[in-house]
């Protein structure tokens, strides 16, 4: 395969390459196929303020945070530079990991520019722009035959670059705190004051807000800082309805790792900010590893607990070769092919909810009479403690790593929330270190009994049950 920037490459992970990714506005859901496929394939993912937390979590790469939220380190351009190159010196495969499309207000140009002059390898994949993400979500279309025909993507900041061309729609990125400055300057050029604007902040996210007006009432609102933002300014807005399909949606909290849990058609979900890590009881790991013939079969039901799991054997000295006669049942398809980059065909792929009730599971594959080890994430539930007993089947869970909040994790905005879904009682005590009451309108519903117990213990209110 020959890329557009003359390197050959071959098939394959290529080593020491890198991919300039478009991560879209906000979505995790908008990211292309082929964003998708190289963030699988790259081994350090270096990501932005605007990428969502949940979007890189869905990776098992190496993840490095370049924003400016409190508690991190703050990475200047040049840092950035040299940290891309030094990981494709050591081998690496980096995906650079923007907001949006890199090469629309994203630096993507000069990140290029320093990888043509170093010799790197490098492809650029594009990402859905702010501008697109809101049009769709907020319902106003940046062109309409006879009302708009042509369309502008401006900055408005800093001030003093602030352009107001002759489109008859303009987008306006990084208005958070100049949006008035921005009108001002849309005024001055002689718009009218009836025209309609719009400022569409956290676009395609579960809290995203649209406010609109015209031109000469939003010059008049209190200033505020809207973070992120967009002010878009034309004729089309009269175009968009105020209940647009998206604010229609139920946002769906969910509480735990489900990250594919099935929701209905009219609901969004979005994920309690935690960071998975090394929670291990390593004494307790290392003694199954050293002993894996104490069990007939493995079972994986989330491709975090493979990678997690096959590290540890790592760790300890051993390989693939050293699982034995052990079968391999992977839950879900994901699941097998996250096996299949450890170099393990599972033996069997189990259908059904892999998220799910784990006795539910082998029943529903007809999986009996078996001693399974479970390598799972389950952050000392009770259920972790002591093998499962079920459909004769000893299962015994295995605890690879734990969910925590991340310290530089965005905040949750409740107040968007509709309902909040818990799928175990670990992830009920997680959402409690963080939030010692849930507000009245919020729906709670839970996965299980052994769940909706632990929430009324913490909680004290009663979750209804999944329907
Ligand atoms: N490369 C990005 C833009 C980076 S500049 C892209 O193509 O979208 C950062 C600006 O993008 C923000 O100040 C804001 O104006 C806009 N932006 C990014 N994500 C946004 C979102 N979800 N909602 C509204 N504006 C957003």
């Amino acid at each position: 395969m020959k890329a557009d920037n003359g390197i050959t490459a071959q098939d394959g992970p290529k080593r020491g390459y890198v991919y300039l990714v478009g991560a879209g506005p906000g979505d995790p859901e908008l990211l292309t196929l082929k964003a998708a496929r190289v963030l699988q394939e790259a081994d350090v993912i270096l990501y932005d303020d605007l990428v969502s937390s949940d979007l890189v979590a869905q990776f098992s790469a190496e993840k490095i945070y370049t924003g400016k939220r409190k508690d991190s380190h703050h990475f200047e351009q040049d840092e950035i530079n040299a940290e891309i190159l030094r990981h494709v010196r050591d081998g690496k495969v980096v995906a650079r990991l923007k907001g949006g499309d890199p090469f629309i207000f994203g630096r993507g140009g000069e990140e290029i520019a320093v990888l043509r002059e170093s010799g790197v390898g490098y492809e650029i994949v594009p990402g859905i722009t702010a501008a697109h993400g809101a049009s769709a979500y907020a319902e106003i279309p940046l062109t309409i035959r006879k009302v708009s025909s042509s369309v502008a993507f401006c900055t408005g900041h800093p001030v003093s670059k602030i352009e107001v061309p002759n489109t008859d729609t303009i987008v306006f990125y990084m208005v958070a705190s100049t949006v008035h400055e921005v009108l001002d300057a849309v005024a001055l050029k002689g718009r009218s004051e009836e025209t309609p604007v719009a400022i569409v902040q956290n676009a395609t996210r579960y809290n995203q807000k649209i406010i609109t007006g015209t031109l000469g009432e939003l010059r008049l609102r209190e200033r505020e800082v809207y973070s992120p933002a967009l002010l878009i300014v034309g004729e089309s807005i009269r175009h968009s309805v105020a209940d647009n399909w998206y604010s229609k949606k139920r946002k769906i909290l969910v509480a735990g790792c489900d990250s594919r849990l099935s929701c209905p058609g009219d609901a969004d979900e979005v994920h309690f900010p935690c960071k998975r890590v090394d929670g291990a009881d390593h004494d307790r790991v290392r003694q199954a590893v050293e002993h894996l013939e104490q069990w007939s079969a493995l079972l994986f039901s989330d491709e975090l607990a493979v990678a997690y799991f096959f590290r540890y054997l790592m760790e300890c000295g051993k390989d693939v070769r050293h699982l034995g006669k052990c079968l391999v049942y992977a839950a879900g398809s994901g699941v097998a092919r996250a096996l299949k980059r450890q170099g393990v065909v599972a033996d069997r792929e189990l259908s059904g909810e892999p998220y799910g009730d784990i006795a539910e599971l082998l029943e529903v594959n007809g999986i009996s009479g078996t001693t399974i080890l479970h390598p799972t994430s389950t952050i000392g539930d009770d259920e972790a403690e002591s093998p499962l007993a079920s459909c004769g089947n000893v299962v015994t869970p295995l605890s690879v790593y734990a969910f925590e909040r991340a310290a530089n994790e965005e905040p949750l905005d409740i107040d968007f929330i509709d309902e909040i879904y818990f799928s175990s009682p670990s992830c009920v005590r997680n959402f409690r270190i963080a939030y010692s009451a849930i507000p009245g309108n919020i729906t709670v519903t839970t996965a299980n009994q052994t769940t909706q117990d632990e929430y009324l213990k913490l909680f004290g209110n009663v979750a209804s049950p999944q329907s």
